[in-house]
């Protein structure tokens, strides 16, 4: 080989394969041949023809395979670009006869996996970008369909997928509702998640929220996987309950709601009751409540020290308002402090004799609200679950509906959710490490 054909080897670089020909070409497919004036290959790609130097491999078993069954036909892989010029690696894998696969099976290419049209290194180079742009955008940029992008990503991640441990059975589950946002047109506006609570991961997502919607997860649940389940964390919301009530092998389940739940409750109720006192009251008075609604929702501690003085004055325009913020906080203080299932009982008692004694009618019914789901406040406090995780898990649904794709294709969403709250990327040794898959030559296919 002359110097020429080593680079390209190497910069290929898969052993036992070579360039045999480098050559541009046109969108159209035509050959553009550069005679002195480089800037007539400018918007061209690059065509690497390959040749495989070793025995071919079987993509079946992945054993050297000389029998070849028939020539193959010329295809191309889209592989990662070479300067400006998005690159082609063009090859005819050929059709053995394995012995040990007893078929005709097609020669095994170091670069991709068998039927597909993109390289495994810039399949991981997609799902990179993928994880912080639209898939529109990341299409555009290396000038691919929308939905080659999309695929290439979903090998990517399904690579990360089967190099992962395998899961410890399921014990701790959290149940959520979530809104897919305004701009979407399905009929469905909610989806169900189901999560690992000890691992923050999505484990099913489900169109709708209704007792039904649960029971097409729960039902498909073995009778060992029921058994493994120790709790449920999950919003007050009646159809939930009713769904794993009435399924059979879940009689020994705790039911619990988390702080996270039951704050947006009491957020909803400060809402309510601050849209009550100012907005039915003259336009002196609603100038007063407009635009402090986060004031109030947000926790004391996370104010700035501006904002606790804008607070501080806005309580003292409305004493009921003022208490309504102050059973709010202690309920914050109660959710995050009862050392156990007691102490959370009487401080659920000390909240719920104060909701009682206001004439506020949002804060009755958070009153009545709360005392309907008390066991599962108190069974909160016994069992701590960590809930840490899918605080996680709810931004980054929120950035990806942000987004706005995929709603229709829920494994999709699952499966994205999963790889953005695991986030491999996040370290640079994760993203060498994710590269690298990416770069390996399996044995097999
Ligand atoms: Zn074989």
């Amino acid at each position: 080989m002359g110097q020429r054909s080593v680079s390209l080897a190497q910069l290929l670089g898969f052993d036992g394969w070579v360039v045999e020909e480098a050559f541009f070409e046109s969108e159209l497919g035509v050959h553009v041949v550069a005679t002195g004036r480089y800037a007539l290959l400018r918007g061209t790609r690059l065509v690497l023809r390959v040749r495989c130097r070793w025995r071919p491999r079987c993509s079946g078993c992945g054993s050297a395979c000389d029998a070849v069954h028939e020539l193959g036909t010329t295809r191309r892989w889209r592989d990662l670009p070479w300067s400006t010029h998005p690159v082609l690696i063009e090859y005819a894998p050929r059709r053995l006869k394995c012995r040990l696969c007893a078929a005709h099976l097609v020669e095994l290419v170091a670069w991709a996996e068998a039927r597909q049209t993109t390289t495994r290194r810039l399949q991981h180079q997609l799902a990179i970008e993928c994880a912080a742009a639209p898939i529109s955008q990341v299409a555009a940029r290396h000038g691919l369909p929308w939905s080659t992008v999309r695929r290439a990503e979903g090998h990517a991640i399904a690579r990360w997928e089967r190099s992962l441990p395998p899961t410890a059975p399921l014990r701790q589950v959290g149940l959520d509702e979530k809104y897919l946002g305004r701009r979407n047109r399905l009929a469905e506006k909610f989806v169900t998640i189901v999560s690992n609570l000890e691992t923050g991961e999505p484990i099913w997502i489900g169109a709708g929220r209704s007792k039904e919607t649960v029971r097409r997860w729960l039902d498909a649940l073995t009778p060992e996987q029921k058994k493994a389940i120790d709790l449920f964390a999950m919003d007050m919301y009646a159809a939930f309950y009713v769904a794993i009530d009435e399924t059979p092998g879940l009689e020994h389940v705790a039911i619990t709601h988390d702080p996270f739940h039951v704050m947006k409750r009491v957020g909803e109720a400060v809402d309510d009751a601050r849209r009550a006192i100012f907005f039915r009251s003259g336009p002196e008075q609603r100038a007063i409540g407009r635009g402090r609604r986060w004031l109030l929702l947000r926790a004391w501690e996370r104010n700035t020290a501006e904002q606790k003085a804008d607070l501080r004055w806005l309580l003292a325009q409305n004493g009921k308002l003022a208490r309504l913020y102050q059973l709010k906080e202690e309920t914050r203080a109660l959710l995050r402090d009862a050392v156990d299932g007691d102490a959370m009982l009487h401080g659920l008692e000390r909240v719920l004799r104060r909701t009682r004694r206001t004439t506020l009618n949002a804060v009755r019914r958070l009153g009545e609200s709360l005392e309907h789901h008390a066991d599962a406040i108190v069974a909160y406090a016994e069992w701590r679950p960590p809930t840490g995780r899918i605080e996680a898990l709810n931004n980054n649904w929120e950035a990806l509906v942000r987004r706005g794709r995929g709603y229709r294709d829920h494994e999709y969403l699952r499966r994205k959710l999963r790889f953005v709250i695991a986030n491999p990327l996040k370290t640079p040794g994760g993203l060498r490490t994710f590269v690298d898959l990416g770069q390996q030559v399996p044995r097999a296919a």
